[in-house]
């Protein structure tokens, strides 16, 4: 490297610093915000290789699933939450859709996951506008790259009451509406195998609700991923 070109990246490199996400060491590359030694110690749980893996014994019983996974075990004051934390509170896009990309390379891999388009759970409208984005849609994008399947993000809603409800029993329909799902657009998944995506999993319940109203769909065939499994 020349002299020159030696100081111009040193300056660049102080102007615009880039450090791991992860560990906060300055890293080379502009393509990743994560080290090499982060990625590695990311726990996998390489559930995507195995039928009959944990979380699709969550679900037997409960939803019809064609194949299901979770990429890493999630656990408390660890590398994942602190990236889950980065990733869910502090706008850090980038590293959703970096793990997206690593998640949609091992989904493609595996063989088990041939599917036709990719849908994000829908987060209630008020969480999405507080965050500024779904976190399961920056995930679907990133595992778009890697699986090149498309996203649909107007399938399913998820309303949230309103206030125009009367009091007398505004509990009971609070109850009825809160964790239901629906499907607004069925022609657009019909015939088709598509991948339910959120980004954790812990007893299974908000998935079985939104997989329950996807599968109103005509000859729908479902599968789930996520991309953290968190202990119960
Ligand atoms: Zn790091």
């Amino acid at each position: 490297m020349t002299k020159l070109k030696e100081i111009h990246n040193s300056v660049l490199h102080l102007l615009f610093p880039h450090v791991c996400t992860g560990c906060g060491n300055d890293i080379l590359s502009n393509q990743s915000v994560l080290c090499m030694r982060c990625i590695d110690s990311m726990p996998e749980t390489n559930f995507e290789v195995h039928p009959n893996n944990p979380v699709e014994k969550t679900f037997w019983g409960r939803l019809p699933l064609e194949a299901a996974t979770a990429q890493f075990y999630f656990t408390k004051e660890s590398l994942m939450q602190h990236l889950m934390h980065q990733f869910k509170y502090k706008s850090n896009k980038e590293l959703g859709l970096q793990m997206g990309r690593m998640m949609g390379e091992q989904l493609q891999k595996s063989g088990r996951f041939t599917i036709d388009a990719l849908v994000p759970l829908p987060l209630y409208p008020f969480k999405e506008k507080k965050r500024g984005y779904n976190q399961a849609t920056v995930l679907c994008e990133g595992m778009a790259e890697s699986m090149n399947v498309p996203v649909l993000d107007k399938v399913i809603t998820r309303p949230h009451h309103t206030e125009t409800q009367t009091k007398k029993g505004r509990i009971e329909r609070w109850k009825n509406i809160e964790g239901k799902f629906v499907l607004t657009n069925p022609e657009s998944i019909r015939n088709k195998h598509i991948l339910l995506v959120d980004d954790v999993v812990t007893t299974g319940a908000t998935f079985e609700a939104c997989g329950i109203e996807l599968l109103k769909a005509e000859n729908l065939r479902l599968s789930l991923a996520s991309l953290c499994i968190a202990s119960r």
